[in-house]
This record gives structure tokens, sequence and C-alpha cells, in this order.
């Protein structure tokens, strides 16, 4: 016998709100997600899964996750209680708005940005303030006063480089940015090691900044969930306030605290993918696309004569799968491309030349 009933009702806010999705297509060539195309150091690998050996599985793990809040410290001159450790930056981000949003509350996002900066704010209850960025993609600090003043946002998201433009921040722009919002200002540095600066720098406890990063593309652990940011202690205080108990599981924390001792692998991982970018995108430059300066490990482009969608689905009738931005607002007519090994960005030069020609 079958029963029946009707799905109850979920929060009515929740109704217009779709969940977040990246559509996976099975390809050879897979750019369309910003991963690293390579993977982690053997070494790392034999030392993570060596230590998982040893690991009392029936005992939670450490609440605090001190052992991988004091590496990362020590990776970026900070002290341990400065860091906050989460499942992926973007529980980072969910924590910012369920410690600082919250109804009757608001955060600033400027648009076009990442999606999970306004989902996971109207996830929380947080109201959503669209700001704006200029036709190049770069922020407008007049926009950024206005919705200052109109909003009163308690979090101003940014993010530098900013998916999925690549575009990274001015040298200056943030200090504008921290002396116009009235509340926190997050800077998103999932792409971080990609860009030539940061505002990791202009952490401390004086200034409402908060820097979040990831361990999803430039560290090649997507698979595994980690995420972290830097910021006052008041405030990784407040994060851990609503925090769920034992978050961060002990793969997590092991695999992180391992990954940092071979950072020297990572920062050759990020040279190649950098040189790659260039190089795909000085070949981009004699197709028929506009291109935007990237500082990330994936560049965004828009066929000029030709429907975004039919350029994306003719990539992938070559097995080469990107992501198609080309419905999304602002972006009309857009795709983004991972930068991937050099055989798989010569793959994607050698079908859009095909698929343009
Ligand atoms: C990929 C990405 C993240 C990473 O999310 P994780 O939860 O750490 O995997 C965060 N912010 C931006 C802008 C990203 O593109």
């Amino acid at each position: 016998m079958t029963s029946t009933r009707a799905p109850l009702p979920v929060r009515d806010d929740l109704v217009e709100l779709e969940g977040y999705h990246s559509p996976q297509v099975a390809a050879d060539v897979r750019l369309n997600t910003n991963e690293s195309p390579y993977p982690p150091p053997d070494a790392w690998r034999e030392a993570f899964l060596e230590e998982l050996a040893t690991v009392p599985f029936h005992r939670y793990p450490d609440r605090r996750a001190w052992a991988l809040r004091k590496a990362l410290a020590e990776l970026h001159g900070f002290r341990p209680e400065q860091v906050f450790v989460a499942n992926g930056s973007n529980e980072v981000l969910q924590a910012l708005c369920l410690a600082y949003g919250g109804p009757g509350r608001r955060v600033a996002v400027f648009e076009p940005t990442y999606a999970l900066h306004s989902h996971i704010a109207r996830l929380t209850g947080t109201g959503v303030a669209e700001g704006e960025r200029r036709a190049d993609f770069t922020l407008d600090l007049g926009d950024v006063a206005r919705i200052a003043g109109e909003a009163e946002p308690a979090v101003t998201f940014l993010c530098s480089p900013n998916n999925p433009t690549g575009t990274v921040d001015a040298a200056g722009v943030l200090a504008e940015v921290l002396h116009l919002a009235p509340g926190l200002v997050v800077v998103d540095e999932a792409y971080g090691q990609f860009a030539p600066r940061s505002a990791l720098s202009d952490v401390n406890d004086g200034a409402n900044l908060v820097v979040t990063r990831t361990f999803s593309k430039t560290w090649s652990m997507a698979a595994l969930r980690l995420g972290y940011c830097v910021a006052p202690d008041d405030v990784v205080v407040a994060l851990e306030r609503v925090a769920l108990p034992y978050h961060v599981d002990v793969a997590s924390q092991i695999a992180g605290r391992l990954a940092v001792q071979y950072r020297g692998e990572m920062e050759a991982r990020v040279r190649t993918l950098v040189s790659e970018r260039e190089r795909m995108t000085s070949a981009l430059r004699d197709l028929s696309v506009d291109t935007w300066t990237s500082g990330a490990n994936f560049v965004l482009i828009r066929p000029r004569d030709r429907d975004g969608t039919e350029v994306w689905k003719g990539l992938l009738a070559h097995s080469v799968l990107v992501r198609d931005c080309s419905s999304w607002p602002r972006l009309s007519g857009c795709l983004r491309v991972t930068v991937g090994t050099p055989n798989e960005n010569d793959a994607f030069l050698a079908a859009l030349r095909e698929v343009l020609a």
C-alpha cells in the first residue's frame, strides 16, 4: 500500500528561492566549476591516509579545530584566535549571515558577483541590497556609497578576484569600502592566490574586515569540504556561536593541517595555472570573443556575433564543458571557462575556433 501525503509548505520566504545548482553534464574536458585540474601532491595523500588510519572514529573531533587553526594562522601570520574554519567557505559565509544578518538586516552585494552571497543571505532570512558594478565589472564606489546610505548593510560582500568576471579590486578600493560601509566588510578570496594582491594584510582587530579563503580551488581539495576566514577575534567568537557543534570533521581538519605543509607545491600549481590563463587570454584575443582581464583561474568570454548558449552547446559537442552564464542578469551572452591543464586548454581553444568558424 502506498500512502500519499501532501508536501507541507516550506517557510514562506523560501518559496521564491530556487536551490543553487551547478549543472553537471558528462564531458571529457570539464572547465565549468573552477576546481584545480591537478590533484594534491602524492606526499600529502600518503601523509593524510596514514594519519587517518590512527583516528579514534568513535570520538568527536576537536571542536575548536585548534591544530588546524594554528597551522592556518602561521601560514598567514595571524593568531589562531583570528581564524574560523568551516565546511567550505560557503559555510563561513553562512555563519557570517547567521551571526550578523537575519530578519530586519541586510547584506550588500555588487552584481554581477558570486551568486551564493545573496543566496545564502536569503536562506538565513537576511535582506539583500543589490548594487551595480560598472560596465567593465569593476566596483563603482559611488554605488557602494549609495547602498551603504540606503540599506545600511550589516555585511558588505566583496569578491576579489570576482566570480564570474575575474575582476581584481584595484589597490585602494578596499580602504574606500571600509570607510563607506557601516558594518562588516567581507572579502571573498576563494581565488586569492591567483591574484596580484590580497586583503589579508589589512585584517586586524581595529578593522571591520573579514577575508574568506577555501581549500576547494588553489589547494586542490574540493572533495574535502574546508574553508576559513581571518577576522578580528570578536568576529571569530561570534561565528563560533552560530556554528553547529563539531561542524568540521576530523578528516577535513587533518587534511587542511597537512596541506599547508605543501604550500610550495600549491604555489607551483598556481604559477602553472596563471601562465596558462595568460596563454589562453592571448589566444582568445585573436578570436571573435570579448574577454575581461582575470586574476583568477577562469576567464569570462562573450562571443561577439554568436549566441552564448549556441556556442556553449557547440563546445559540448566537442566534449568541452564550460559554464553557461549567458542567461544570468548582466552577463548576457557570456561563458565562464576554467583554466585547465595545457592539454585541456588546447582542446577548449581548438573547439572554440571550430565552433566560431
Ligand atoms: C568556489 C567559490 C567558493 C568556495 O566554496 P567552498 O564552499 O569553499 O567550496 C567561495 N567563493 C567563491 C567566490 C567561489 O567561487
